[in-house]
């Protein structure tokens, strides 16, 4: 049954499908970090259904809050209508946001995926500015829809001014550190206030606090809490992007809460579904100025989606998984430390919570602007390679594919991150001969 299902996939499928084509394996069964393919194998998953599993796969709290909605015959699709499943997900939602969000907080379902809650972001804060520009930064990924796309770093579209995004081990100013992110800070200022730049006030800007896709850059907080005070100077809305940050990711609740900056506009996805697709926008109360049916679409309403969300933000601030992903990436990314240590193929490690990346350059090439050497994007599909037979799954992201990144389920024990960073060595180990 695995080869005739891989077989037929790559036959009708799209020539654009991504993950199936590095992961040649049939998931049949899944259960925390572990999956189990159709051939028998077994692997422990640090893909996470890019980064919406919080709790791993198939929970036990979450399956117990998708069969009470089933077995209850409430009713499974019924549009945006007030149903009591709905209540309990917007309570547990905002009960985790930030109080100074919350206190006049507004949400908004969006249809089933991130984009879809990035595009509602960017159409609030044009409604309410009367501005069409936008804002968004080098190596971003906001999805796959037109304007989410035209904001994210790889793709070639106009209408959008890019900014620079401090990026420590890549610094575009060649500094590094927390003076590349001044310059960088400084860059976006003088784009605002030089009548010749040729920018024009824009109606929002979009980051996220740490780049996922990107290549896991996390965002220095005062890089963040410079970003919040010049848009807020300029009366421009902020929206944070936590689609995959989100939910004790990055070690707090809500990444936002590392610097404290509150934005104007947050967009949420993944794991607030609890592995079932579910998007909202939660915003500033006086932004909510769009008339009624301003902003529809069919799929904003599903029942299970947001049991299961709920579920999920509960049991995550319940047993303090924020602080648990805290902790364990902490000392995760200290081994991956000296990991580095050991091989000059290791560029970069870097992270926060369980949100972990290991850049791996060309070891015998000279560096570059900032010290930095060439990322070595074939070293990493075989490392990729490597770690699949090692019974490891994990993705690649950044700029050039060269980025290892772990986003294992915030439940893991102690033993299965050892077991992971085991495989993950012993993987590097074999690609770096
Ligand atoms: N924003 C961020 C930060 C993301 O990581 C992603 C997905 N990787 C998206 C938006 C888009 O979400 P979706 O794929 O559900 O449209």
């Amino acid at each position: 049954a695995h080869e005739g299902i891989l077989r037929r996939q790559s036959l009708r499928e799209s020539a654009a499908r991504t993950y199936a084509r590095s992961l040649p394996i049939v998931p049949v069964r899944a259960r925390g970090l572990t999956i189990e393919g159709a051939d028998g194998r077994r692997y422990l998953d640090c893909l996470s259904g890019a980064g919406t599993l919080a709790l791993g796969h198939n929970h036990p709290v979450v399956l117990e809050a998708i069969h009470k909605v089933l077995d209850s015959g409430a009713p499974l699709h019924i549009l945006d209508l007030a149903t009591p499943v709905k209540d309990a997900f917007v309570t547990e939602l905002f009960a985790t946001l930030p109080p100074e969000l919350a206190e006049t907080a507004r949400i908004q379902f969006c249809g089933p995926a991130g984009t879809d809650a990035v595009e509602a972001a960017f159409k609030l804060v044009r409604t309410a500015t009367g501005r069409d520009g936008l804002m968004a930064f080098s190596g971003a990924y906001h999805g796959m829809t037109a304007q989410a796309l035209a904001a994210s770093g790889g793709a070639r579209h106009t209408g959008v001014t890019r900014l620079p995004y401090p990026y420590d081990y890549r610094c575009p100013f060649g500094t590094g550190g927390e003076r590349g992110a001044e310059l960088a800070a400084r860059w976006t200022e003088n784009l605002l206030d030089d009548d010749k730049s040729g920018v024009v006030p824009p109606a929002g800007m979009i980051l996220e606090p740490v780049q996922g896709e990107g290549g896991v850059i996390p965002a220095p907080d005062g890089w963040l809490r410079r970003m919040r005070q010049i848009t807020a100077e300029r009366g421009i809305p902020l929206i944070v992007d936590e689609v995959q940050t989100g939910v004790g990711r990055t070690g707090a609740f809500w990444a936002v809460e590392h610097s404290g900056i509150v934005p104007d506009v947050l967009v949420l996805s993944k794991a607030i579904g609890g592995s079932l697709p579910l998007a909202v926008i939660v915003y500033r109360g006086d932004l909510d100025v769009w008339q009624p049916g301003a902003h529809a679409g069919t799929f904003r309403g599903n029942q299970l989606a947001m049991a299961a969300g709920a579920a999920t933000l509960a049991y995550v601030r319940e047993h303090q998984l924020a602080r648990r992903a805290q902790e364990l990436g902490a000392r995760m990314l200290a081994r991956l430390g000296s990991l580095a240590a050991h091989h000059d193929c290791i560029g970069d490690v870097r992270g926060r919570g369980l949100m972990l990346g290991v850049e791996l350059v060309d070891r015998d090439a000279d560096a570059g602007l900032g010290g930095a050497r060439p990322a070595a994007p074939q070293l990493a599909a075989a490392v990729q390679r490597a770690c699949l037979d090692r019974g490891l799954i994990v993705e690649l992201g950044g700029r050039h594919s060269a980025v290892v990144r772990l986003l294992p389920p915030l439940t893991i024990t102690d033993e299965q991150a050892d077991a992971i960073l085991d495989r993950l060595a012993d993987a590097i180990a074999a690609a770096d001969r």
